[in-house]
């Protein structure tokens, strides 16, 4: 008999949490796990006393599920998905929806989209982000594929969804074919970013400022309070505190070396592949590369010197200001440069991106969430078609506010020696972007030069010539 909802395979701890967050919206899941056995125990434990149903086969799911049918995999992302997709499109009819809620490449989502089409069926790829307790209480959800899936969907999805504000859902239709994972990837990529940038204030606070664990989490605490307002510094106040079994602070114990999962790389190769200048997503990746080379880098620290006798020696609390000052400006470029990469996508897959909407999927519900995102709804509130984030008045206000003081923390980090590859290339994309000649004038001629690649003048856009410049026939 037909009674379900939706159906959710992939009883990993997303999927469960998935399954129960929709049962407490008073939808009815039916759910499938490829080793079966798991849907027996989750139905005996987690789901006990819940309206969740099981099924013993794909053939026993489809049978179960109301039509259009609404199946969503959560499933280990790459060829679980593609294999599932295979069992699965015999058993369906026109019109029926395969969601993948997994962390899917993009261009794998819009392959999936197009030769499902040609089955008649609609596809979607969603971002789903917030982690378990996300999918329990309310992820980050950003879908995207064939639209005509959205009516039959969003119901469900935006009201799982994390909320914000006057209960406004952190999930929309994003786009066509893999827009959603994209975006879900820059979501990815940003976080990475976000994350850097908050390790490198910690290098000044605990190296320049010689600040104990106790005054960083009330520095961080205080910052809570300010623009800045988001889930990574109050996580990170709390990391600061946190004492280990024998009374001491946990974090200094912790081996320097940082992992990843690779969606901040794809975010920087897509933005290498569409020329996009995100040096900060880039920085922080390779930031996270640099900080694994740890037994290379105690071998360097022994033999390889920073500069000397330069102990700070100005006012503690007007550079503490500064570091906050120089966190948010760089922050801005961050947000600015994932949007702009967001923009170049669009333009390239023409796809019709809604960016004010994709703030507020953000703004709840994942690991970014901020009130600076909704400040950046407002943005494009102001102008949907905003080139970028630094062209708005708020944020153009903003960053010439923290100016003075980032240019304080760069050049102070620096004659301190202290690394801050994030906040560093956010000054120089910042001087970069503002300068309306660069000396790429110079690169053109020795392109002609040694290469005759040919080159245009100023006055003549467009039109290319080449200059014999030794002289020589
Ligand atoms: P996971 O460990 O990525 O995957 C486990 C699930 O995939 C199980 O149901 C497993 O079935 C199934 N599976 C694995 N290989 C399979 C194959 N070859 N064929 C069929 N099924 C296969 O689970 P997860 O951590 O819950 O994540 C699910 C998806 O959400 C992933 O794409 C992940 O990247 C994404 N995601 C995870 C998080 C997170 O915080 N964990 C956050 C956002 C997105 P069996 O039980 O039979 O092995």
């Amino acid at each position: 008999m037909a009674e379900a909802d939706i159906a959710l395979i992939g009883l990993a701890v997303m999927g469960q949490n998935l399954i129960l967050n929709m049962n407490d919206h008073g939808f009815v899941v039916c759910a499938y796990n490829r080793t079966v056995s798991k849907v027996h125990d989750f139905l005996q434990n987690e789901a006990k006393g819940t309206k969740v149903v099981g099924a013993e086969s794909l053939e026993d799911m489809v049978s179960k599920l109301k039509t259009p049918r609404r199946i969503v995999l959560l499933v280990k992302a790459g060829q679980a998905v593609d294999d599932f997709i295979d069992k699965l499109v015999p058993l369906l009819e026109p019109g029926d929806i395969i969601i993948d809620g997994g962390n899917s490449e993009y261009r794998d989502t819009t392959r999936r989209c197009r030769s499902l089409k040609e089955k008649n069926l609609l596809f979607v790829g969603s971002g789903v982000s917030g982690g378990e307790e996300g999918a329990r209480y309310g992820p980050s959800l950003m879908p995207g594929g064939h639209k005509e899936a959205w009516p039959h969907i969003k119901d469900i999805f935006q009201s799982i969804a994390a909320k914000v504000g006057t209960g406004e859902p952190c999930c929309d239709w994003v786009g066509d074919e893999g827009a959603g994972h994209f975006v879900k990837m820059v979501h990815n990529g940003i976080e990475y970013g976000d994350m850097q940038l908050i390790c490198e204030a910690y290098h000044l606070m605990k190296d320049v400022l010689c600040m104990d664990h106790d005054e960083m989490a009330q520095a961080f605490n205080d910052w809570n309070k300010t623009e800045l307002d988001s889930f990574l510094i109050e996580i990170t106040a709390n990391i600061f505190k946190y004492r280990d079994s024998d009374g001491k602070h946990l974090l200094p114990k912790i081996r320097d070396s940082a992992g990843q999962k690779g969606t901040g790389k794809w975010t920087a190769i897509s933005a290498l592949e569409y020329g996009t200048p995100v040096t900060l997503i880039g920085e922080a990746v390779f930031a996270r590369c640099l900080s694994s080379l740890k037994d290379e880098r105690v071998e360097a620290s022994k033999s390889l010197s920073g500069p000397q006798g330069t102990k700070f020696s100005g006012d503690k609390a007007a550079f503490l200001e500064d570091i906050r000052k120089a966190l948010y400006a760089s922050k801005i470029i961050s947000y600015a440069q994932g949007f702009m990469l967001l923009r170049q996508a669009a333009k390239e897959f023409s796809w019709s991106l809604n960016y004010g909407a994709i703030a507020l999927m953000w703004r709840g519900g994942c690991i970014i969430r901020s009130v600076f995102l909704g400040k950046i709804k407002e943005a494009f509130d102001r102008d949907s078609e905003l080139q970028s984030l630094l062209l708005d008045s708020f944020f153009s206000n903003a960053v010439q506010d923290c100016q003075d003081s980032w240019r304080r923390v760069v050049s102070t980090g620096v004659q301190q020696g202290i690394p801050m590859p994030c906040f560093t290339t956010a000054l120089s994309f910042y001087d970069g972007y503002r300068h309306d000649m660069l000396p790429a004038n110079l690169l053109q001629a020795q392109r002609d030069y040694f290469g005759a690649h040919t080159y245009e003048l100023l006055s003549n856009p467009g039109h290319f010539i080449h200059t014999n410049w030794t002289g020589h026939g």
